[in-house]
């Protein structure tokens, strides 16, 4: 996150890529993208799509939010089925991950894979194993957004539930007013503190399915038929004015696309053991590259570390003149050569008592 705060689609709350005109997760514009500030935006949130390949049909079918017992229901066959405590981990651990390194500092980091996300991109795809998926996620950094303001909403993790309103408008009458999110799942991953999605909603209860035909759906208030519910699975009870929800399940019955992806929220306190990782790096990088302090006194170019060598063969030739040795062996010289005078005049004067007495 840089300075003035988080970049993101004020349509759907994704983060905005700067190379991009338009949203690639909603094709909204990207012209007036909302800035989300860091006061605003306290808790790394990751808008999630996340998808099983089922173990009985082979399709892959959407999961909706935390896992309630590590099971989740194919939206295909509605086998029950176990997603694996491991592989649900990892797929949290690299959402943290990603909006963590994008609110970080050091984002644009070569030691943070995820830095195209924010500039070239909106979303890393998760898999857990590159040659059979078996689990598969598509992560972006950014905020919850307001469906009726467009501002960003407030979330709070408040004891054991995850309070979610806008301070801007009230959203009292709009069908996603002020909720609170059921925080039991979350396990495995202490960072998480809780999702927003429709199947983390407190607030919002089911629609009873009548068992006399698939297609009769009621209020779970005051028993009312309902209505064919809207995209987002929503019914509003004509006569009690009851919002509830129809289950993924049913929707085939009714006729409706019961694959369709739903795309929720993922909300965390606290920074990733990735971001350390980054920051090592990044240290020992700037360890490595550092000028030494030869080159900076001459205000030389540091070299690379190739050249290394020869600066300290350099270093020694130099260092030499000051080799307490080298005197020493200056001194023997001098005083070899008075020896070698003395000598010199010693046999002078022999030669010249010779000359004499001859
Ligand atoms: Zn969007
Ligand atoms: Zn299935
Ligand atoms: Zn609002
Ligand atoms: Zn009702």
């Amino acid at each position: 996150m840089t300075g003035e705060g988080l970049r993101v689609c004020s349509a759907c709350g994704t983060i905005a890529p700067t190379e991009r005109a338009s949203c690639s997760q909603c094709e909204g514009s990207l012209q007036a993208p909302l800035m989300v500030s860091a006061s605003e935006h306290p808790l790394p949130c990751a808008r999630v799509v996340v998808e099983m390949c089922c173990g009985a049909c082979g399709f892959f079918f959407p999961i909706d939010g935390l896992p309630d017992d590590d099971a989740v229901d194919c939206a295909h066959c509605d086998l029950h089925q176990k997603v694996g405590a491991e592989r649900w981990t990892a797929f949290v651990r690299t959402a943290h991950e990603v909006v963590d390194l994008a609110r970080s500092a050091h984002h644009a980091s070569k030691f943070n894979p995820y830095r195209d996300l924010g500039t070239s991109r909106s979303s890393h795809l998760f898999e857990d194993d590159p040659k059979a998926a078996k689990l598969r996620g598509w992560i972006s950094p950014g905020h919850p957004v307001c469906t009726r303001c467009r501002g960003p909403l407030a979330i709070a993790a408040d004891g054991g539930a995850l309070r979610v309103g806008c301070p801007r408008c009230a959203r009292a009458d709009s069908i996603d007013g002020a909720l609170t999110y059921d925080t039991t799942q979350v396990r495995h991953y202490k960072p998480l503190v809780g999702a927003i999605g429709l199947q983390q909603r407190l607030d919002r209860k089911q629609a009873v399915v009548s068992a006399e035909g698939p297609t009769a759906l009621h209020c779970p208030s005051c028993g009312g038929a309902l209505s064919m519910p809207d995209a987002e699975r929503m019914c509003r009870c004509t006569y009690c004015e009851t919002i509830s929800q129809v289950p993924r399940g049913r929707l085939r019955a009714l006729g409706q696309d019961a694959t369709k992806q739903e795309p929720w929220w993922l909300v965390f306190s606290g920074t990733s053991r990735l971001r350390d990782t980054v920051l090592a790096r990044e240290a020992e990088w700037a360890q490595a590259t550092r000028p030494s302090p030869e080159l900076r006194r001459s205000g030389g170019v540091d070299h690379s570390r190739d050249d290394a060598p020869f600066e300290r063969r350099a270093e020694v030739v130099d260092d030499s003149s000051d080799d307490p040795s080298s005197e020493r062996r200056a001194d023997v010289v001098a005083k070899a050569g008075l020896a070698i005078g003395i000598l010199g005049a010693i046999a002078g004067v022999i030669a010249a008592l010779w000359a004499i007495l001859r």
